[in-house]
């Protein structure tokens, strides 16, 4: 199985609208977190469901 490319999370993550911070789901604090959905609370060992959603939603040009 091909892990998603960082470009690929930061793509997705800027996208989504189910993007949540695991350091803003923590803290008030706005911090200048990469967007990424390594940086989100839904991502797990390294997928998510609604990621492959998002990329595949970007294919249909
Ligand atoms: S991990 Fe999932 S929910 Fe979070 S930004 Fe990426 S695609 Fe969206």
């Amino acid at each position: 199985m091909e892990s998603p490319s960082i470009q690929q999370r930061r793509y997705v993550a800027s996208i989504c609208e189910e993007y949540r911070s695991i350091n803003s789901a923590m803290t008030d604090v706005v911090n200048q977190d990469e967007v990424s959905c390594s940086n989100c609370v839904h991502w797990h060992d390294g997928s998510c469901k609604i990621f492959d959603k998002e990329l595949a939603g970007t294919d249909q040009t």
